[in-house]
């Protein structure tokens, strides 16, 4: 009995194991395809300013819509396409997306438009090149450009990272640590990169209430960021409760649901103009 019962628990684990590893096959499979396809598409969340709440910018999210209508999520196809490679090709498009979309965006005010990189795109031999082609081919500006990179890339070849964040500042494209405060680098290090924004991790913001730490966590993030002249904005923000405790810690930015969700851009296009007529 005990072994049957083991044998079908072997049996049970192994069918779902097998499941997973079809579903993501098939999702590698499509995923050579999305481009071609159209699946591709870019949202934006408006990125607020601390105090008047006005929409200064804006994040630029990836959204892949398969036949059947339903999305997947970016957290989930980034990081195979990273394994895969396509995440060159999806990131060049991202970047020429981003910028003519930014174009629109700016014929209405001075706004930024927020990129993530991907590791894999940064760690490429013609990074910079290729980026600074594809702004000067859009004409979007370098300044209102923000490209947003994790700890964890900063970290892999620190002197690499700093040369070229050197690079970059010299063409003017502004700098952000994304999700700050969930890797592991440390003070020194930070003093010693060329960046521009701190984006404190939605993690903290979410708990600033209910953790133990958060609180002081996030308020310490941002007391650093002003001692080390940096700008700092609070992701995930989505009670008035939280941008009421970033305010006061003297947070300059902000973004969350509770001022938007990621939107296509005819919607942001319309919320910044309504803001523009008050
Ligand atoms: P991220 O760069 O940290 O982006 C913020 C994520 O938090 C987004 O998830 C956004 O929808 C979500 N978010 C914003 N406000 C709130 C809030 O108030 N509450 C909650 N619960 N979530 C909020 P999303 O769009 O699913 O993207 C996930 C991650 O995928 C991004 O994290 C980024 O690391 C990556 N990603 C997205 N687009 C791109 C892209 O074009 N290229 C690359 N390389 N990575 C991307
Ligand atoms: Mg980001
Ligand atoms: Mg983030
Ligand atoms: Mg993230």
């Amino acid at each position: 009995q005990a072994k049957r019962q083991g044998r079908n628990h072997y049996q049970f684990y192994s069918s779902e194991i097998s499941e997973r590893f079809h579903a993501s096959v098939t999702l590698r499979n499509e995923l050579q395809h999305v481009l071609e396809l159209g699946a591709l598409k870019l949202f934006y969340q408006p990125i607020v300013r601390c105090g008047d709440r006005k929409i200064v910018g804006c994040e630029a999210l990836l959204r892949w819509q398969r036949e059947d209508g339903s999305f997947v999520s970016p957290a989930e196809f980034i990081p195979l396409a990273e394994d895969t490679g396509q995440i060159i090709p999806i990131s060049s498009w991202v970047l020429k997306q981003a910028c003519e979309d930014g174009l629109k965006l700016r014929e209405l005010g001075d706004f930024t438009m927020a990129v993530n990189l991907s590791a894999v795109q940064f760690n490429r031999a013609n990074f910079i090149e290729s980026l600074t082609h594809t702004l000067n081919l859009s004409g979007f500006p370098a300044k209102n450009l923000h490209l947003e990179l994790t700890e964890s890339v900063l970290m892999d070849d620190s002197n690499r990272a700093i040369s070229l964040l050197e690079a970059l500042r010299k063409r003017h494209f502004s700098i952000s640590i994304d999700d700050f405060g969930t890797g592991f680098s440390s003070l020194s290090y930070l003093k010693m990169l060329p960046v521009d924004t701190l984006k404190i991790d939605r993690t903290f913001i979410k708990d600033v209430f209910s953790g133990e730490h958060d609180a002081a966590i996030t308020q310490s993030i941002i007391g650093m960021a002003q001692q080390l002249q940096l700008s700092v904005t609070a992701e995930g923000v989505e009670t008035l409760e939280q941008a009421e405790f970033v305010e006061a810690a003297g947070c300059q930015y902000m973004q969350g649901f509770y001022f938007a969700r990621p939107m296509p851009i005819e919607e942001i296009m319309a919320m910044v103009k309504q803001q523009e007529n008050k």
